[in-house]
């Protein structure tokens, strides 16, 4: 079996869903084999860069092995403004690099002007043209001699961002065309959602032999032979990170990305797509998740460990506090009491925690009760202050032009935030999109908002009136030119945001 993570998403960690796959696999003692054609393609891209016509793009030729090299040492993480001229340069080598086929091409990011991603008929097409691919000659090559030689049965892709969708069906066609035999899956949760809006039908039946929703362990277990009782519980497999290439990516020192559950514990909040695609809450045992990592932090000798849990537990912070893992860890929590106590905070610090995603979304108290956050500002206050104390990074995600907000409570989130801009190292700022799945769709008004029949958003008419254009207006005018947002909104690492933000606050970075 051959498992592929297709471009384009940020090259700076392994994707923790194939490593899973591959953990089960390897489990079962599977034959298999990994490509991470993100990273690679990239950096074929990006290395094998010759020639420029401006003066930014000469200096980042001439600055590219001693960027890449940078951006996989610590050092440059003490330096901010060396580290954005590296990542600058590096990725205008990618975006030069695939201007001839007119693609819009960062290191986090794939737009061609003239295929939607949305599209399913724009998804074929890039499937019957895979050499209009920018990726094409290293796909190709990589893809000819890897088949070659491992003579896979089965071929399956993890695609989880827009930005893959579009290299993945060209690689798909690609292998169509050239192994028709082959039986090809495609998973990982972009699929799960466009699934679960299709009915849980396969609307590329033609070149996709299998579509799988979820976690995708017992579908590609099921097709080697093997089956097994999923209930109560799917079995849990320690992610297996072995065949990755761990020191080529743009990282300071490997990244290990850990799943400790999927779906999540408070699925309460109104418009989440979790809550409206009905994803099930399950969580790998606290015991478990210390042995896995316990495992891995031994074998991979990571600098960092992501949760990528949609919030990580009260109950597996504990068990970090209890046996800290002795490597630095970051992930999404929610702004709980457990997190209002200092003392617990500089526990969390000392478990080795650098950073916590908080999805605050308001500072407006009638907003987050309107949308069944279940957070109370006075908690997320005492929260930010302690986490400051603590030492302990807090990216603080913001979410405007919900249907319960006006210019008013966009205002509170404004003031909420200038005080306590000291407390909050990170900003995100996002517009509200309406998932179209789920109950709430159903009660508004709603409008096209995206060209496209997969797309999983739909627009609304906003029953205040507060709509997207004027949401836009705010943030642009108001939000990010207060001098207090502006300040922190600067610091984001560009490009890798929160990927690379907890190396900036590491005091060991050596
Ligand atoms: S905490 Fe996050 S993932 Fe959980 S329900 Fe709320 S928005 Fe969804």
């Amino acid at each position: 079996m051959l498992l592929i993570h297709p471009p384009v998403a940020k090259p700076s960690e392994p994707p923790g869903g194939l490593a899973k796959l591959a953990g089960a696999l390897k489990c079962h003692r599977i034959q298999h084999s990994i490509l991470d054609a993100n990273l690679e393609g990239l950096l074929h891209l990006i290395e094998g860069s010759s020639t420029a016509s401006d003066r930014w793009t000469v200096r980042a030729l001439r600055s590219r092995p001693k960027h890449l090299r940078a951006l996989r040492e610590k050092s440059l993480y003490r330096t901010p403004d060396r580290y954005r001229r590296a990542v600058a340069d590096i990725n205008r080598l990618a975006e030069m690099a695939a201007r001839r086929s007119s693609i819009h091409l960062s290191l986090v990011n794939y737009q061609d002007p003239g295929l939607s991603p949305l599209q399913s008929s724009d998804l074929r097409r890039a499937a019957r043209q895979p050499q209009n691919n920018p990726f094409y000659l290293y796909f190709k090559d990589r893809l000819e001699t890897l088949i070659e030689k491992e003579r896979p049965r089965v071929v399956g892709f993890s695609m989880n961002y827009l930005s893959q969708a579009l290299c993945t069906f060209a690689m798909l066609g690609f292998i169509r065309r050239h192994w028709p035999e082959l039986t090809l899956v495609l998973g990982g949760g972009l699929i799960t959602s466009w699934k679960q809006r299709s009915g849980g039908q396969n609307p590329f039946g033609d070149l996709v032999d299998h579509l799988v929703a979820g976690p995708g362990e017992s579908a590609l277990l099921a097709l080697c032979g093997i089956t097994g009782s999923q209930e109560p519980l799917p079995q849990h497999y320690r992610p297996d990170y072995d065949l990755f290439a761990l020191g080529d990516y743009l990282s300071p020192g490997p990244i290990l990305p850990y799943a400790a559950s999927t779906g999540c514990y408070w699925n309460r909040c109104a418009f989440c797509p979790e809550k409206a695609e009905g994803n099930r809450y399950v969580a790998v045992p606290a015991d478990s998740v210390m042995a896995d990592l316990g495992a891995l932090v031994k074998r991979i000798r990571p600098s960092l460990i992501h949760f990528l849990d949609n919030a990580v537990s009260p109950a597996l912070m504990e068990a970090l506090v209890d046996r800290p893992p002795g490597v630095a860890w970051y992930g999404f929590a929610r702004i709980s009491r457990r997190l209002a106590d200092l003392n617990f905070c500089k526990a969390l610090k000392q478990s080795g925690c650098a950073m916590l995603k908080l999805g605050l979304e308001s500072g407006d108290q009638s907003v987050l009760d309107a949308e069944q956050k279940g957070i109370d500002l006075d908690l997320a206050s005492r929260t930010l202050r302690n986490l400051q104390k603590a030492g302990i990074a807090a990216y603080v995600y913001l979410l405007f032009g919900t249907p319960s907000e006006t210019i008013a409570e966009a205002r509170s989130t404004l003031d909420f935030t200038v005080r306590h801009c000291e407390a909050i190292d990170y900003l995100n700022l996002a517009i509200f999109n309406l998932p179209i799945c789920g109950h709430p769709a159903r009660e508004l008004e709603t409008q096209t908002l995206y060209e496209g029949d997969l797309s999983l958003y739909t627009g609304f008419r906003h029953p205040k009136g507060w709509d997207r254009g004027l949401v836009r207006q705010f943030l642009d005018r108001e939000f990010k030119r207060h001098p207090a947002v502006r300040r922190i909104l600067l610091r984001d690492p560009p490009l890798f945001t929160s990927n690379h933000a907890p190396f900036f606050g590491m005091a060991n970075l050596q």
